[in-house]
């Protein structure tokens, strides 16, 4: 499965490549590709998923980064089926454009892909500008960072990443991943997760931008009150019109009610 790449790892490139073939065999289990899928990987590398992938369902769509690893993917992927590869960086691939392109009968892709640890945050949140074009992600993080995706009001890790994602999507952790089942072995455990968007007219977040305005001043500083926290953003009154109690801290703040509160100041 490795034959023609040569390249040592890049550890720059967040590059740490999934070996452990039971732990590949979950994941492609967990993606489940359908006849029809639009499956998009980030960061194939050396094809640990891709080729897996593409001998299941043929045809798979890949985003890298790194230039030397493209033409052994490309030769390795014949053999198993049609690999689309775009070479370069991901934050600059617009899916919404690609599903218009190439999308399943319901105009969406799937994304799916062992993420770049150093850039795991801003993916998800590019990922969540074209929320609408995808219709699911399973991707295999820090198992640090899962968590925070997953947390609710009250727990230490709760914060901006968890508010910003479970406004759009649904959030399910799948399984740990250690260290072990990596060539080279990162410092601490993984974890893959599930994100399912919601619905097109089911989010209710009326407005991006503002929303995602409120989420991080009210984190940019989460041991202040809402009150101080907010302060330029939302009044006192205004929290209190969105069923939120100015003392109160973000990381109490539930979900739904940061989105209430970004409505009531789109609207206004
Ligand atoms: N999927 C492979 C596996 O599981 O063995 C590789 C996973 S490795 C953790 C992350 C991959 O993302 C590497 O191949 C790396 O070159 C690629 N990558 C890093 N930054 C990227 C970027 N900005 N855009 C696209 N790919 C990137």
């Amino acid at each position: 499965m490795t034959t023609g790449f040569t390249e040592p790892a890049k550890k720059h490139l967040g590059q740490n490549f999934l070996r452990d073939t039971s732990v590949i065999d979950r994941i492609v289990l967990a993606i489940a590709p359908q006849p029809g899928d639009v499956i998009v990987e980030i960061g194939p590398g050396q094809g640990a998923l891709t080729f897996p992938l593409l001998k299941q369902h043929g045809d798979i769509t890949a985003i890298e980064f790194d230039r030397d690893l493209h033409a052994p993917l490309q030769t390795a992927a014949r053999q198993h089926g049609e690999l689309h590869l775009i070479a370069g960086d991901v934050l600059s691939v617009n899916f919404s454009e690609l599903a218009a392109q190439r999308s399943d009968a319901q105009g969406q892709i799937r994304l799916v892909g062992n993420l770049p640890y150093n850039l795991s945050s801003p993916i998800l949140f590019h990922a969540l500008d074209h929320a609408h074009a995808i219709r699911d992600m399973h991707f295999m993080l820090q198992k640090e960072v899962v968590e925070r995706m997953a947390a609710g009001p009250g727990s230490k890790v709760y914060g901006r990443l968890s508010v910003m994602l479970q406004a759009y999507c649904s959030v399910t952790p799948l399984f740990i991943v250690p260290p072990g089942a990596f060539i080279p072995a990162p410092k601490v455990d993984s974890a893959v997760v599930r994100l399912v968007p919601k619905p097109h007219g089911k989010i209710e977040v009326a407005d991006h931008a503002s929303f995602a305005n409120v989420v991080r001043a009210a984190f940019g500083q989460r041991r202040k009150t809402l009150r101080n926290a907010l302060h330029g953003v939302a009044d006192s009154a205004t929290l209190e019109a969105a069923g939120l109690r100015p003392e109160a801290r973000a990381e109490q703040v539930a979900v739904a009610d940061f989105v209430q509160l970004a409505n009531l100041l789109a609207a206004g």
